[in-house]
């Protein structure tokens, strides 16, 4: 999938620097999502990419520069932030269902509480979601009663039932058996071709190939490339990125 940018952002990081202590983990990050589009974001382990996603929801403050999330930028915290936050989805490597309370109750929670939905609404929503991620018929169990792919694709549904404006992935299949991989991939192909805004962090070239408008190469906290993917897998400017794709492919 190659569609150009729509030109309508959505998430604009300018001159975002964040520092842990003394390291220097993101660099005058300038990016810019448009509505609709699907960046993919990759590099070397330590080199940023959880901490760049953390930072679009606030998870992680920020000492230096501006998040707008749809123009309005990142409160620090409070009500504010809360809203905002739930305009973000996220989905982690680790998929955080609530062990004790059924796939149901596990997409269902969020909206009624922080959206104010009513519960039979917030249901029939969840429902819906649950079929499109192909695990409506697991409803009724617990988390410990699915496989990993199906607990990570509860954990997406569970996140689009916020009605989100924009997805982050943060290398939602590393956790997964291989077999299982492709169940989740297809789900994510699927919210991209859908037209889902999706920033995703994820060692799977062949969904970035398919899915991506635009890979975003980071090392050291800083982005270093950015292009489309079929421009940065056969032509990567970049020594970083052409000795990463090396190891890699
Ligand atoms: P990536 O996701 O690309 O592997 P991270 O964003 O997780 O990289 O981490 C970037 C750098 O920040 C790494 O050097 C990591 O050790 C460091 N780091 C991440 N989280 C923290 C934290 N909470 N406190 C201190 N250092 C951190
Ligand atoms: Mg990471």
């Amino acid at each position: 999938m190659t569609s150009a940018a729509t030109g309508d952002p959505l998430v604009r990081l300018t001159g975002v620097n964040k520092w842990f202590g003394d390291l220097h983990v993101l660099q005058d990050v300038d990016l810019t999502i448009d509505r609709g589009e699907v960046v993919v974001v990759i590099g070397p382990s330590g080199s940023g990419k959880s901490t760049l996603c953390r930072t679009i929801n606030r998870l992680e403050s920020i000492e230096h520069g501006e998040i707008t999330i749809d123009g309005t930028p990142l409160p620090a915290e409070g009500k504010a932030l809360a809203a905002l936050r739930s305009d973000v989805g996220m989905v982690f490597q680790s998929f955080n269902l609530f062990a004790h309370k059924t796939i149901l109750e596990n997409v269902v929670l969020g909206p009624v509480k922080v959206r104010g939905k009513s519960k039979a609404e917030a249901e029939k929503r969840a429902r819906e979601l649950l079929d499109r991620v192909g695990v409506g018929h697991q409803a009724d169990k617990v988390p410990a009663q699915l496989s990993g792919g199906q607990q990570q694709r509860v954990a997406i549904a569970r996140a689009l039932a916020m009605d989100p404006k924009v997805m982050l992935f943060d290398e939602p299949t590393s956790a997964l058996d291989p077999e299982m991989i492709n169940e989740v991939l297809e789900v994510m192909v699927g919210l991209a071709k859908d037209g889902m805004t999706m920033v995703v962090v994820t060692h799977e070239m062949g969904f970035a190939r398919r899915a991506a408008n635009r890979v975003v190469f980071m090392d050291g906290g800083r982005i270093v490339e950015s292009s489309d993917p079929e421009t940065f897998f056969t032509s990567p400017t970049s020594d970083r990125a052409k000795d990463f794709l090396s190891k890699i492919l």
